[in-house]
């Protein structure tokens, strides 16, 4: 895989909607955040839904069945049917159904999401290592010790290995806590070697499966996370939305490296509806080192000895436009060999922070 040599913001041509037929919605920090509803993603998506636009939920957490998840939505007044979610479940029991006889015993490491998506692919959910021909690894919040020591004892003893994702967090209301990635790695440190396949985001198949389910020609991918959602966008060939309405922030948005940067960046769901603007990037290598000039719309900002420096600002519609050019600047400075570190990236955070 090769990043793209620049990998900066997009314009679009008119509003997102209006460029895309079909939005494939991460869900844990876009939609909901645990119980509730996200502010303003059930009207967005209710809108986008009446403008004749189809609605795929690609989440990585495998922890609840999709009809648990659809039916969660529906009460918080988004449209979604059941098979309008795929999780990374059903994507690593598919992929072992590929590999395995009908019926073989998978010792099942998560919770009842996984179960129904191993018998809905026609193989055998068990909790004895001794029978189990491979071992599944997905997110559950109840996963005990012993079962993270029968699931290494399995490993060890050589069968295939298949998470559904290394999510290194999953986001709550009280802040991020553990994902599947750290549990798998508690395992593969204890059993001395990682997973054979890894199912979800940012690998491709899941959102390659939801473009032929829904018949997308132009998709666009709406995220939280830069390392799944918008890698996972980038490795696809498909347009990312960034919302800053989960784990990433301002720092984590300067520091994103090429290929999984988002092609644009809003405040929440209601960013659906705006057109995008340009952000001009010029790059002038000079004997005091290179500057860098972004420019959208009013918002200007530059990149110069290793600083972040925001002249003239005019925020924008949805005061975005410095943050727009600031992490365009950023990222064609570290793109050119000087990255913004340390104390650098911390100012240019505050500055962006208190201005925006
Ligand atoms: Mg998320």
């Amino acid at each position: 895989m090769t990043a793209p040599q620049t990998a900066h913001l997009h314009a679009s041509t008119g509003t997102l909607l209006e460029d895309h037929d079909v939005l494939l919605l991460d869900l844990d920090g876009v939609v909901y955040v645990g119980p509730d509803a996200v502010p303003h993603a059930p009207e967005a998506l209710r809108g986008a839904v009446d403008a004749g636009h189809r609605l795929g939920f690609i989440t990585n957490n495998a922890s609840r069945p999709p009809a648990t998840v659809a039916a969660h939505l529906r009460d918080l007044g988004v449209p979604a049917a059941d098979e309008d979610v795929v999780n990374s479940a059903q994507a690593a029991a598919d992929h072992l159904a590929r590999e395995l006889p009908a019926g073989s015993p998978v010792l099942l490491v998560g919770t009842t999401g996984l179960r129904e998506a191993l018998t809905g692919a026609g193989l055998r959910p068990t909790e004895d290592r001794h029978e189990a021909v491979a071992v599944v690894q997905g997110f559950s919040p109840d996963l005990g010790w012993q079962q993270l020591a029968e699931a290494t004892h399995a490993v060890r003893s050589g069968v295939p290995w298949v998470a559904t994702n290394l999510d290194a967090t999953v986001p709550t209301p009280g802040g991020p806590a553990p994902g599947n990635g750290l549990l798998v790695d508690l395992v593969a440190r204890a059993a001395g070697r990682g997973p054979d396949v890894v199912c979800g985001k940012p690998e491709r198949a899941l959102f390659d499966a939801a473009v032929a389910r829904l018949g997308a020609r132009r998709a666009l991918v709406v995220g939280d996370r830069l390392d799944t959602d918008l890698q996972g966008a980038r490795t696809a060939g498909l347009d990312g939305l960034l919302v800053l309405t989960g784990v990433t922030g301002v720092r984590e948005l300067l520091a994103a490296a090429a290929h999984e940067r988002p092609t644009h960046v809003g405040r929440d769901l209601r960013s659906l509806g705006d057109v995008h603007p340009a952000v001009e990037v010029t790059v002038q290598g000079g004997t005091a080192g290179e500057e860098v000039v972004a420019t959208c719309r009013d918002a200007v900002v530059r990149v110069q000895d290793g600083r972040l420096g925001t002249g003239a600002c005019g925020a924008g519609p949805d005061g975005l436009d410095v943050l727009r050019a600031a992490a365009s600047a950023v990222w064609a400075a570290a793109d050119a060999g000087a990255a913004l570190t340390g104390d650098a990236l911390a100012d240019a955070v505050t500055s962006l922070t208190a201005a925006g």
